[in-house]
């Protein structure tokens, strides 16, 4: 005890207490700016009633009851891709609805109707529309390439992607709840649900058997939670009896287009293959809602770690508040930001991206200023499947032998010492 009170400045308490009220108003006023403009960002907890009040009109329309809308093959049977059968529910001008029977002779489109009644009437540019309703810019916009990514060059086996020395993609269909407008495989979507052929996963599976380097295994697609829990389970219980695949992770978006999905069975079967991990798509603060809550609790009750994959997108989630206000949702429902990617220039998706520094900012705006839990990585994919590479604003300012010069997060510079003799004046950390 006198020891450490000899080890610190003298001063008497009331001066410490003092400095620690100032630090305190100051440490106030830096996220004054941010609790204003949240006063403005729509989420799904505060918009229930609205989404409750779309959902019965959707029910109405479909004469369909409260256990058919809980029911995911209902949701799948009965998602919307015809403009008229969307004219119905939301209303639409004649431009936007001819753009709309436009753009779907190129690309397809579909949205479950749990997705549709969490978009806003009367809002063009509502967030989760843009996401799935498809826009005349996707013809307009015309550049980038199937296949950013070389996907194919980077396939030694049916259904593999391998960029990494431990770990692949394993793809196991083209469908999905709701297909994003601005998807990077949209290349695979064609025209009609495909569930890859048994023969392909078969011939997947035994080059992840053939390879013991392999310890890591990402099902993804399309959306494997749209297949059955019991080919699921059949895939999973193959790799359970590769030895060297240590950890199973799932990539989905059902959480957030259709959370109807995640089942009680679901759940239970999934339980069977531990260690799994599921990363989501959450984009937007609107599409966390009650429904969504409800799956994502499910599964982390089942023991299963949820990550979030975010695409940065313009119009959509392109501001470090909303960022920020995703980041914090998504924590109430128990899922962990792990990485916002910078959009690729895919074909038809062009009008979505963003300038890196518009990512920059939203890092710069995340770090310190909230939970170090709410910072996922920024990642830019290198061209030709090359590796997801992060991108961070500067805070190590020079590294020099004996010290280096660090910025912090409220832009505070200093000296810190770099390794060896420490010495204990103010400027050292
Ligand atoms: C993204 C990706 C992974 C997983 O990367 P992590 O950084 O480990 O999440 C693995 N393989 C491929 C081909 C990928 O694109």
């Amino acid at each position: 005890m006198e020891r450490s009170i000899r080890s610190l400045p003298m001063q008497p308490e009331q001066d410490k207490r003092q400095v620690a009220l100032e630090r305190a108003e100051e440490l106030k006023h830096r996220i004054e700016g941010y609790l204003d403009a949240v006063k403005n960002i729509p989420t799904g907890f505060a918009l229930a009633e609205q989404n409750e009040a779309r959902k019965s009109k959707i029910l109405e329309y479909f004469g369909a009851t409260e256990s058919d809308w809980n029911n995911w093959r209902w949701q799948m049977r009965n998602r919307i891709s015809d403009v008229k059968e969307l004219r119905q529910i939301l209303p639409l001008s004649d431009e936007e609805a001819g753009h709309i029977e436009f753009v779907s002779k190129k690309f397809r489109w579909a949205v479950s109707p749990y997705y549709l009644s969490l978009m806003q009437a009367d809002n063009p540019s509502c967030p989760v529309r843009m996401q799935g309703i498809p826009s005349i810019w996707e013809i307009r916009d015309n550049w980038g390439k199937e296949d950013p990514m070389a996907e194919e060059f980077t396939s030694p086996a049916p259904r593999i992607t391998r960029r990494y020395a431990d770990r692949l993609i394993i793809n196991v269909t083209n469908q999905c709840a709701m297909f994003c407008r601005h998807c990077q495989r949209r290349r695979n979507i064609g025209e009609v649900d495909r569930p890859a052929a048994v023969e392909d996963v078969k011939a997947a599976i035994d080059y992840i058997r053939a390879n013991p380097e392999v310890r890591d295994v990402l099902i993804t697609g399309g959306d494997p939670l749209t297949l059955s829990d019991e080919w699921l389970d059949w895939i999973l219980t193959e790799l359970d009896s590769i030895e060297h695949v240590e950890i199973k992770r799932i990539g989905s978006r059902v959480p957030v287009t259709m959370p109807q999905r995640i089942t009680p069975e679901l759940c239970e079967m999934l339980e069977k293959h531990h260690p799994i991990f599921i990363n989501t798509h959450f984009n937007h603060p609107m599409e966390v809602t009650r429904e969504a809550l409800k799956a994502t609790r499910m599964l982390a009750k089942a023991g299963i770690p949820l990550g979030n994959q975010a695409v940065l997108l313009k119009g959509i989630n392109n501001d470090p508040n909303v960022m920020k206000k995703l980041n914090q949702e998504l924590l109430k429902i128990h899922v962990r930001p792990y990485y916002i990617f910078h959009a690729k220039h895919v074909k038809g998706t062009a009008h979505f991206i963003t300038t890196i520094q518009e990512g920059l900012e939203i890092m710069e705006h995340l770090r310190g200023y909230t939970s170090g839990l709410a910072v996922p990585w920024y990642i830019i994919n290198a061209p030709g499947g090359a590796g997801k590479t992060p991108l961070l604003p500067q805070y190590l300012l020079s590294v020099e032998k004996d010290n280096v010069m660090i910025r912090t997060w409220e832009g505070k510079v200093f000296r810190c010492t770099n390794g060896g003799y420490i010495d204990d004046s103010n400027d050292a950390c």
